[in-house]
């Protein structure tokens, strides 16, 4: 049975980057009917934060990434955040120290640090030398007497390691790279060198899909796998590795943490959809099908194949994203999308908490006006403030009013006045006929110079929704009030 897991640390915002392994994790899970299991590392106390870990929670809830097991849903294997598993980590590191398989170091960090330099400069392997690899007991009792601490070092063994990465094919890495590696520190405290690989090995994990950026640690891991399917530990087979692009941003550099367009954040706030996120994410290395890149995640999960990741980098394009984005937009039906609208305009102040039901039916109304014109939610509060925005805080955007209300536009303003409050009925085509009539005919003005202006008197901006819809939603008696307050 496959079993995959996506196991951050909880520090800082998810970035795009993790919630793209999170993404690949789920899929293969879902695609063999496996089981996705959401582990939180967290033993680094003095980075690790309770508010990171809702923020992991609440995204992957958000995306639809549902767990099997993992916090809040439990499962056979837990408990799943490591600050909870110690009594676990302890009992495995004493077994290994009595098997042999690791064992006490007691060199100081100056004597490692002498002893390093000196090989730098004899052109040798600069890792750990396997100083106190087969001390006696002796010399044991001795360094005790002395006061000394231990750390616990894995023994690696002195031959090359082997392993098939899924994306990558065949990787080697020699001896001389493999040199015997922290498991414990001195104060007790287990590494991540040891925590990761024995929870993958007690979690039963079959395949671990990881960044790029892992690869190198992933020998010594096997190492460990190894010892601990020699001592009864864990069975079954290694798990596999598979070991995704990194993601890059503008100029090919790795996008790291702490740029701010790496954030999960900046989408949610900028009105990505789950749909069209991870749409965007899925192509980071993978493709559905040659020119196809508009897939729903059933879709994915039905046909991801970790073997067809691409090992290349795969760079972030935030224009694309936005573009994947509208096409989902595009798609949902009115009703929804006006739904989604609506944390944006309340947090831009523009509808209430929860939204009158009077405003909710202008929204409703307006939003096949917006549909085709946004890429991401965000959009709708420069298009639907005016609709929104209560009388005295209506203002006209001041760069567009500047160049399109000048003075010839006060005889366009008037004569759209006159016309408009003889209307008998307020609505789209009697409103852009008496326009017309009033505009183009009567004073002689092509439509754009005719429209222009009434445009940013009513909706404040010389990009809007379509006019004449937008004048019936708006109501005539506000509309009126807008065309005179904006009379230059
Ligand atoms: N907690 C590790 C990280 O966030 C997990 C690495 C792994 O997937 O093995 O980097």
């Amino acid at each position: 049975d496959v079993r995959v897991r996506f196991c951050p640390s909880p520090t800082g915002n998810p970035h795009v980057g993790l919630i793209r392994s999170a993404l690949y994790n789920w899929a293969f899970a879902r695609h063999y009917g496996g089981t996705f299991v959401f582990r939180i590392e967290d033993t680094d106390a003095s980075r690790d934060s309770e508010e990171s870990y809702e923020a992991l929670l609440a995204s992957l809830r958000w995306l639809g990434l549902t767990w099997d097991e993992g916090p809040e849903v439990g499962g056979d294997a837990g408990p799943y955040r490591q600050s909870q598993r110690r009594e676990l980590y302890d009992d495995v590191a004493r077994k290994l120290a009595e098997a042999g398989k690791a064992y006490p170091c007691y060199c100081t960090t100056a004597e490692l640090e002498e002893r390093r330099e000196a090989a730098r400069a004899a052109g040798k392997p600069s890792g750990y030398d396997g100083h106190c690899r087969s001390l006696t007991p002796e010399q044991i009792a001795a360094f005790q007497a002395e006061g000394r601490e231990s750390v616990l070092r894995m023994r690696t063994p002195d031959e090359t390691v082997r392993f098939t990465d899924l994306i990558r094919g065949e990787i080697s890495v020699d001896q001389d790279n493999l040199f015997d590696y922290v498991l414990v520190r001195a104060n007790g405290h287990p590494l991540y060198t040891l925590v990761n690989p024995v929870d993958d090995a007690l979690m039963g994990i079959t395949h671990v899909l990881r960044g790029e950026d892992l690869l190198s640690s992933t020998p010594r891991q096997l190492v460990l796998h190894e010892a601990l399917r020699d001592l009864g530990i864990a069975s079954g087979p290694l798990p596999r590795f598979g070991h995704l692009p990194l993601v890059t941003g503008e100029g090919g550099k790795k996008l790291s943490k702490r740029e701010p367009e790496s954030s999960l954040q900046l989408y949610l706030d900028r009105g990505f959809l789950r749909e069209g996120l991870l749409n965007y994410l899925a192509l980071l290395g993978w493709a559905i099908g040659e020119d196809r890149e508009v897939f729903s995640m059933e879709e994915m999960a039905e046909a991801f194949d970790i073997t067809r990741v691409n090992s290349n980098a795969a760079r972030f394009d935030l224009k694309k994203a936005e573009a994947i984005n509208g096409i989902w937009l595009r798609r949902l039906p009115v009703e929804e999308l006006a739904e989604r609208m609506v944390p944006h305009l309340q947090d831009a102040g523009l509808l209430e908490h929860p939204p009158t039901p009077e405003s909710v039916e202008v929204l409703r109304a307006a939003t096949p006006l917006v549909q085709e014109r946004m890429a991401v939610l965000d959009e709708s509060v420069g298009m639907l403030g005016f609709l929104f925005a209560a009388d005295d805080a209506f203002q006209l955007d001041a760069g567009d009013a500047a160049k399109v209300l000048t003075a010839d536009a006060r005889s366009v303003l008037e004569a759209a006045r006159s016309a408009l409050g003889e209307l008998e009925t307020w609505a789209t085509e009697p409103i852009q006929d008496a326009l017309k009539a009033a505009l183009v005919e009567g004073l002689g003005l092509k439509p754009r110079l005719a429209f222009g202006p009434v445009r940013v008197a009513v909706t404040g901006r010389r990009v809007s929704p379509p006019l004449f819809e937008s004048m019936e939603l708006l109501g005539r008696e506000r509309t009126l009030a807008r065309i005179d307050a904006a009379l230059p």
